[in-house]
């Protein structure tokens, strides 16, 4: 068995809870911090920019540099750089979100776009979705930071926007999604932390996203459930349970694992 050498950590319901958080899991990343582990904050929130995320982290009071936040964004950009997409796209996201992503050496764009990008667009208006509508009905392919539909507790997410634009064309198929489940996302944190997917380990506790991305892409995972009842797990399977955050500190500490 890999021995581990990354974790990575869904942020809400696994860390925290509406920015608050869950009593160990500040004690659990300076631990992670003065040991020879590596850890990283994973995201499919594509609202806010990377650099937004940590000083959201460090305000809340985890310790963190920017390298130990990693966001659904890195993996669209590595999704598109990859398939050859772009550098014009119709992003549809927030201001942080296109000037970040024009950051990165992609054009928002509606007349030139070769494709269309959806991120979690808090500031959607009307003619946003009309000249993305229009960017569909032109064929152009549609790609996704992430596939949630529900950011919680009830937010409306970039995987209402896909089925909405999946209905504008009969037929219309979304060309790449880079977030949590997806391997987009695996593959910029292995090239970051020059680690193999045996060698990481998720903790979350989303059955679909964070569980899904481990089992999908070859890491062992932790369910972390925080006093929330177990969810349905289906087809997917935990390497282990979590009951709190804190006991990340001792019994489930990797190294006390056998990890
Ligand atoms: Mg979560």
């Amino acid at each position: 068995m890999a021995r581990t050498k990354l974790l990575c950590f869904d942020l809400d319901g696994t860390l925290y809870l509406d920015g608050v958080p869950y009593p160990g899991a500040i004690e659990v990343i300076e631990k992670l911090r003065a040991s020879d582990l590596e850890y990283c904050f994973v995201t499919n929130n594509s609202s806010i920019a990377p650099p937004d995320y940590c000083e959201k982290l460090r305000r809340i009071g985890f310790p963190l540099e920017p390298r130990n936040v990693m966001s659904s964004c890195e993996a669209a950009c590595h999704m598109l750089r990859s398939l050859g997409v772009g550098p014009e796209v119709y992003l549809l996201g927030t201001e942080k979100f296109r000037r970040w992503m024009e950051g990165q050496g992609f054009v928002h764009s509606f007349d030139h776009a070769h494709a269309l990008l959806i991120a979690f667009d808090k500031e959607l208006t009307y003619q946003k979705l009309h000249e993305a509508t229009q960017c569909v009905l032109r064929g152009l392919p549609i790609y996704a930071t992430h596939p949630d539909p529900v950011c919680p507790p009830d937010l409306p997410d970039a995987g209402m926007l896909l089925e909405y634009f999946k209905a504008v064309r009969p037929g219309t198929i979304i060309q790449g999604i880079a977030g949590k489940p997806h391997h987009w996302l695996a593959e910029v944190l292995c090239q970051r932390f020059q680690v193999e997917p045996a060698e990481m380990v998720m903790v979350g506790d989303r059955v679909g996203t964070d569980l899904a991305f481990a089992q999908n892409n070859g890491m062992r995972s932790m369910l972390t459930l925080n006093g929330a009842h177990m969810p349905t797990l289906g087809e997917m399977k935990p390497t282990v349970i979590v009951p709190h955050i804190a006991q990340l500190l001792d019994e489930f500490w990797p190294h006390n694992l056998g990890w």
